[in-house]
């Protein structure tokens, strides 16, 4: 677990347009911030800049007391969940958890990866379906397959991209509220961008606004939407 820090983060797309205008954001070891803002604001920018799929332009980012600008994203220790989570279809439910852990520098044994595999299927309530393929599986014990990949590492911040867009609403409204658990049983420091209202004033500690590329506000969910 750690502090996410960014100072003055720019991004300029390679075609000229600058998409992140000198973002400062402070988010703290253990804290669930969520961001918001409309289409094209620069959110899924932001994320991906601080996971390390796109170049930072300016500014610094920090991972507790680390510069991490530079880093590839497997030196970040982050874990990111997209709206897409892609699952590998021909690897099953256990595979599909395992398979970070055996990507990581320095190899674990199989009795570790065991281990970190069940632990995270329980958290998850999977532990009945680690032997399926993800065809057999319903969409929202899909999401909870990429978010039990994203657990295993035990990464240092979890980084949601609209995780639940994709589900219907009883699922989203499932999901939430394992979304809000598993962040209380880990601890995990948690930046989670969504479009969802009723996400962005549940889930997170801090919501952050951000618009054409800067950060307009940032507040509790209730000093955000008790405002006149
Ligand atoms: P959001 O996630 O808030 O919808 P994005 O971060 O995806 O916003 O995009 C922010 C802005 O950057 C948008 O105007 C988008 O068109 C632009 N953008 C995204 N990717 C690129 C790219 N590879 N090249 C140029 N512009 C891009
Ligand atoms: P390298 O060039 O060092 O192999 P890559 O950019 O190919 O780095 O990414 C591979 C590593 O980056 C993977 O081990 C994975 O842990 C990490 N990684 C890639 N995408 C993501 C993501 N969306 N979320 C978290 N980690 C990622």
């Amino acid at each position: 677990m750690a502090s996410i820090t960014l100072e003055k983060i720019v991004k300029t797309y390679p075609d000229g347009f600058t998409a992140v205008k000198g973002v400062d954001l402070d988010i703290a070891d253990g804290e669930f911030v969520i961001l918001v803002g409309p289409s094209g604001c620069g959110k899924s920018t932001l994320l991906r800049m601080i996971v390390g799929l796109e170049d930072i332009t300016d500014g610094e980012l920090r991972i507790g007391d680390n510069v991490v600008n530079d880093l590839a994203p497997r030196d970040r220790d982050l874990a990111m969940v997209f709206q897409n989570y892609a699952l590998y279809p021909h690897l099953t439910v256990y595979e599909n958890i395992a398979f970070p852990l055996r990507l990581q520098r320095g190899a674990l044994s199989e009795q570790d990866i065991d281990a970190k595999v069940r632990r995270a299927a329980g958290l998850l309530e999977l532990t009945d379906h680690l032997e399926r393929k993800p065809a057999n599986l319903s969409g929202g014990q899909r999401q909870r397959v990429a978010m039990g990949r994203a657990i295993v590492r035990e990464a240092r911040a979890f980084l949601f991209d609209e995780p639940l867009s994709n589900l219907d609403a009883k699922l989203r409204g499932q999901m939430r509220t394992e979304i809000a658990r598993l962040q209380r049983a880990l601890g995990t420091t948690t930046v989670y961008v969504t479009h969802d209202q009723i996400e962005a004033m549940t889930l997170g500690d801090r919501v952050a606004v951000l618009k054409k590329g800067e950060l307009q506000q940032v507040a509790s969910p209730r000093g955000l939407y008790d405002q006149p």
